[in-house]
């Protein structure tokens, strides 16, 4: 794998796999890998003749100072499972490289309400954040498809909205959430937990899996408040919220005929660690039979 630490030098490469008409695919990450992010890897190595990484700790995204200061940074380990993946360009940016200067800034999107809720709702400026670096990133890659993951639901609908907004080429391939033995979701900060908490956050999964099955029988009002007991119910573990909305709009819902298929999302705080996850609740028939309206 080649590794790419200038703007220029990076586009140099991909033009020459561009001459020889090669069909190149995006994973944009901010490192600390895991096999979440490896999954993006093998599923655009399986569809494209190129890959190419990125690692880049975005600082216009974090809302939360300690939260960037304690983003985990595991540039060797991260070189090495991206060289077992067969990852075949790596661009690896300074601050500098992607923000010259403060212009990135000035932009503003408008990606009508799917920003406003959830996380855009607790974590503001977030989104902003991540659309300023992601549509920084394809720009200099223009790739023939990006992949993000669904562990990030919000963030994959905005991304879906922004390229078709500047870049009604790039196909955006969404990606399954990859999960441990326990049903937590791999992210980066699990490596924040200490080993008490890694204990018992296995309890996010668990109670998102419960209320798949606890929707068929239960008013969305009761779900959301039989979740908040559980979570809150663990004394290392505090809800931020726990939403259910339609899986286009995003919007959250209050009774079942809302939506025929909605996204359960949820957010919690273990110690100073914060974990988001979330799960498809599709309706079984047309005429909501089985979800209590
Ligand atoms: P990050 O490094 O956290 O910005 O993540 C980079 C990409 O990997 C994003 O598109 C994430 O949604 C995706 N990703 C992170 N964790 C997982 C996971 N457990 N399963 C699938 N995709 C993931």
């Amino acid at each position: 794998m080649d590794i790419y630490y200038t703007i220029f030098d990076l586009q140099k490469a991909i033009l020459v796999y561009r001459k020889q008409g090669a069909s190149i695919g995006f994973v944009p990450t901010m490192g600390a890998l895991h096999q979440g992010h490896l999954s993006l890897i093998k599923k655009a190595k399986q569809e494209n003749d190129i890959v190419v990484c990125s690692i880049f700790v975005n600082p216009v995204q974090f809302n939360n100072k300690e939260d960037f200061e304690k983003y985990p940074h595991t540039e060797n380990e991260d070189i090495q499972l991206l060289n077992q993946a067969n990852c075949d360009l790596l661009f690896t940016p300074s601050e500098k490289e992607i923000y010259p200067d403060s212009t990135h800034n000035n932009f503003d999107f408008n990606f009508g309400d799917i920003d406003k809720v959830m996380e855009g709702k607790y974590r503001p400026g977030h989104f902003k954040g991540v659309a300023i670096v992601v549509k920084r990133l394809l720009e200099i890659v223009l790739p023939n498809k990006a992949y993000f993951g669904e562990k990030d639901f919000q963030q994959l609908a905005i991304v879906k909205v922004l390229a078709k907004q500047f870049f009604p080429t790039i196909d955006i391939v969404p990606c399954p959430i990859i999960r441990e033995a326990d049903g937590l979701a791999m992210s980066s900060r699990n490596m924040r937990l200490t080993i008490e908490e890694r204990k018992v956050v296995s309890l996010i999964y668990k109670t998102l899996f419960e209320a798949k099955t606890k929707a068929q029988s239960n008013t969305v009002f009761d779900l959301k408040h039989w979740v908040e007991g559980e979570i809150n119910a663990q004394p290392l573990m505090n809800l931020e919220y726990f939403e259910i909305s339609d899986i286009e709009t995003l919007k959250p819902i209050e009774k079942w005929v809302e939506s025929q298929c909605v996204i359960a999302c949820i957010a919690v705080f273990i110690g100073k660690v914060r974990l988001i996850d979330n799960i498809i609740i599709e309706k079984k028939n047309d005429a909501n039979r089985g979800f209590k309206v």
